[in-house]
């Protein structure tokens, strides 16, 4: 690409024609000899496609235009670009514009808001999606982004610190002007996180009445939901209820058990789940590979009062193992990046829950927070959760996380859970990192090989592909993705980023 580009640019000089860049980057692009899997979960055809003004323009069996530029697959696999639909990777993404922390795994698109959070992409600590968006487009990166508005983010704006408490009518009304002016500019809908401060104290009805808003604009809800662990059945419950009530499709985020109490119950979930499907509504699910989460420690403390010994207690009992909680981050105490809190409270000669609890409350008091990894999800349910076929992949990783999910999600899946284990056939698999997340974000034009389709693209080896992060050593890119286009343009060749940067904001389509 790059010659043509100095070819076309050298005969633009010579000539003195008016052809403009985007007459150049029109030229297409055939990538033969590969095993194309199209994403809709169908068997794979051998061939080509062409690639034309960044858009799947042929597939099957062609033959190279005179003079055309040809990549070849080389016979390893070629699918849509994977669809990140629950991404943290947003924030540093101005700083990593060619982003290989995405690339590495086959990522194309991310989409943030999630958990009901967005960050802001300018100096500025609090700005709208239409802002974030305009930040991205002054300077793109190599990926396309998404957003959903965030429910946390306006609660915050809204009520401020006096949040323990229910939303009134009118700060409801505040909260919808938010997301209204976000959904105008094409946030995908509403996003929560109502484990979190301060959605944690908002009742069903508030986010009812937003997710109304969202469902008025043709958008959609994701949700972090109320509980994973002690309540989790009445958290899925009440992801149904607003699905019902606000007539919206509602995906629930990173679905998982996280208490050795709830273990072996997802067939259970998965049955109420395909009952709301059953009644008319749209749910789908998403899922990282991994049987640890990561958050802040404050999850494991269920009153959020961090004088509260007996729930600090029931939270090492009944939640987590002091053994299986990891520390991810502690701004104060970096020696302890990778140790389990068992494990810290042997060295400091502490009783677990008294360390919980003296550590949330300095964390509390000095305003900052403590990431650690919970080992307690449990793994048959992992299975369950991810064969169910509405579930899709996503990461919930961030560019700089404490967890290997940022860096190994979609090739830890085609690895281990594919290749190795077989719980997902590969065309399966696939489907669930491409057409799944498209139609359940509502993207019309991506996340199939498809004529006319946006050229997003992956090869990868199916044989070879492997994630290599781990808990102790989690920010480790992955191997056996070969090339990556973006609209067309090949961002990612031969494991290594190009520095092209042709991503795009991806609105909400009507
Ligand atoms: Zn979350």
């Amino acid at each position: 690409m790059q010659k043509l580009i100095y070819v076309l640019i050298a005969l633009f000089i010579f000539t003195g024609c008016s052809e403009t860049p985007e007459q150049v980057s029109s030229s297409s692009v055939l990538i033969t000899n590969a095993i194309i899997y199209d994403g809709s979960g169908g068997d794979p055809i051998t061939g080509a496609i062409r690639i034309a003004d960044g858009l799947i323009s042929e597939i099957g069996n062609i033959s190279p235009l005179e003079g055309e530029e040809t990549f070849d697959a080389d016979g390893k696999v070629l699918t849509p670009g994977f669809i990140d639909q629950h991404s943290h990777h947003d924030q540093g993404l101005l700083e990593n514009p060619a982003s290989p922390s995405l690339l590495e795994q086959g990522i194309t698109t991310i989409v943030a808001g999630l958990d009901g959070f967005a960050g802001s992409l300018t100096e500025a600590d609090y700005v709208s999606i239409e802002e974030n968006m305009k930040a991205f487009e002054a300077n793109p990166a190599a990926i396309n982004l998404a957003y959903f508005g965030p429910h946390n983010t306006y609660r915050n704006m809204v009520m401020g610190e006096d949040h323990v408490r229910y939303a009134t009518d009118e700060e409801i009304g505040q909260m919808k002007t938010l997301l209204e002016a976000d959904l105008e500019a094409g946030a995908l809908g509403l996003a929560t996180g109502l484990e979190y401060v301060p959605a944690l104290y908002s009742n069903t009805e508030e986010v009812v009445e937003l997710a109304k808003v969202a469902a008025a604009h043709g958008g959609r809800y994701s949700s972090h939901i109320r509980s994973e662990d002690i309540t989790a059945m009445d958290a899925f419950a009440e992801a149904i209820t607003i699905a019902r009530e606000a007539n919206i499709p509602v995906n629930i985020s990173h679905i998982k058990l996280a208490m050795a109490s709830l273990h072996g119950r997802a067939p259970e979930v998965i049955a109420m789940l395909n009952a709301a499907r059953a009644e008319g509504l749209e749910i789908t699910a998403d899922q990282y590979p991994y049987d640890g989460w990561n958050s802040g420690l404050q999850l494991l403390v269920l009153s959020r009062d961090f004088y509260d010994r007996e729930s600090a207690e029931f939270g090492l009992t009944s939640i987590a193992d002091p053994s299986m909680i990891i520390f991810g981050r502690h701004p104060r105490k970096p020696d302890y990046t990778g140790k389990t809190l068992a494990q810290v409270a042997e060295e400091e000669s502490r009783d677990p829950v008294f360390l919980l609890m003296s550590l949330l409350q300095e964390a509390e008091r000095d305003d900052y927070g403590i990431s650690v990894i919970g080992r307690n999800i449990g793994t048959s349910d992992i299975e369950e959760f991810m064969t169910w076929e509405h579930t899709a992949i996503a990461s919930d990783g961030g560019i700089d996380g404490r967890h290997p999910r940022g860096q190994g999600t979609f090739t830890r899946v085609l690895s281990s859970y594919v290749r190795e284990q077989g719980v997902l056939t590969l065309t399966e698999a696939i489907r669930k990192m491409t057409s799944l997340p498209a139609k359940s974000l509502g993207f019309k034009n991506r996340g199939l090989i498809e004529e006319g389709y946006i050229a997003d693209l992956v090869i990868f080896d199916p044989d070879t592909v492997q994630d290599h992060g781990t808990y102790e050593d989690p920010i480790q890119y992955s191997t056996g993705i070969h090339a990556v286009w973006v609209g067309g343009e090949l961002v990612w060749d031969g494991e290594r980023e190009t520095g092209a940067r042709p991503g795009r904001i991806i609105r909400r389509a009507d």
